[in-house]
């Protein structure tokens, strides 16, 4: 269900005036997530119908040039196709940030030309997905992901969350081995949030810039528009 409104962001779709839609629910449980409320609490969340994002976006024709989709993971959104039918009728750029657990819909929305750009998260290594997401995982269907968005021809990035506990030289590695040859990577810097779900993350202090840089070094060898996101 939808549940979030950000009216206007200059940082959320690379280089476009946007906003962002919140999306309830996930598949993933990452200790480190600052989401929790819409991955466990949604429905304390009030839903916000469609109709208010559409009569919204109309209202902005002018001033906003793209639409992010956020979550949660927007893909288990059952309205989802509709939904962006609606926005990109409107002319908005659309970018779908992913965990990439779900290759069949975003294949889908890759077919039917509902995206302009793709966000994944490529939390660690595959070998420790499941500490970092405390689930289960598809490491085939992560795969799948991978490769779909490196042949979309449509714009995207790959991300990592430097995680202090879990991210480190190997990880990175092994991370850009299976992502070699992409467009672009983020190694994003971690911030400590009240909200995340395991609580030893709510005041874990960053790893230092030396270390991003060090991670960045390493990426290079296999991705080479690597940068690190403060
Ligand atoms: S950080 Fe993990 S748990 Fe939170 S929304 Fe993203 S995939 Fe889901």
């Amino acid at each position: 269900m939808i549940k979030g409104l950000q009216k206007v962001t200059l940082i959320d779709y690379p280089g476009k005036i946007a906003c962002t839609i919140f999306i309830s629910g996930c598949n993933f449980r990452c200790g480190y997530c600052y989401n929790s409320d819409l991955v466990f609490n949604s429905k304390n969340i009030p839903n916000i119908p469609e109709k208010e994002i559409i009569e919204f976006l109309k209202s902005r024709i002018n001033l906003l040039e793209g639409v992010c989709i956020t979550g949660g993971e927007p893909t288990l959104y059952k309205n989802l196709v509709p939904l962006l039918k609606k926005i990109k009728k409107l002319g908005y750029c659309v970018k779908l940030d992913t965990n990439g657990s779900n290759p069949e819909a975003i294949q889908d929305l890759l077919n039917k030309k509902l995206l302009d750009y793709i966000a994944m998260d490529v939390k660690s290594s595959l070998d420790s997905y499941p500490k970092i997401t405390n689930s289960k995982i598809n490491k085939v269907k992560l795969r799948k992901s991978i490769e779909l968005i490196k042949n979309s021809g449509i714009d995207y990035e790959f991300r990592t969350t430097v995680v202090p506990d879990i991210i480190n030289k190997n990880e990175v590695a092994s991370i850009c081995s299976e992502i070699r040859g992409a467009k672009k990577y983020f190694l994003q810097q971690f911030m400590a949030n009240e909200k995340t779900i395991d609580k030893k993350y709510n005041s874990m202090r960053p790893l230092k810039k030396e270390s991003l840089e060090l991670f960045r070094e390493i990426a290079l060898d296999q991705v080479e528009n690597t940068k690190i996101r403060a």
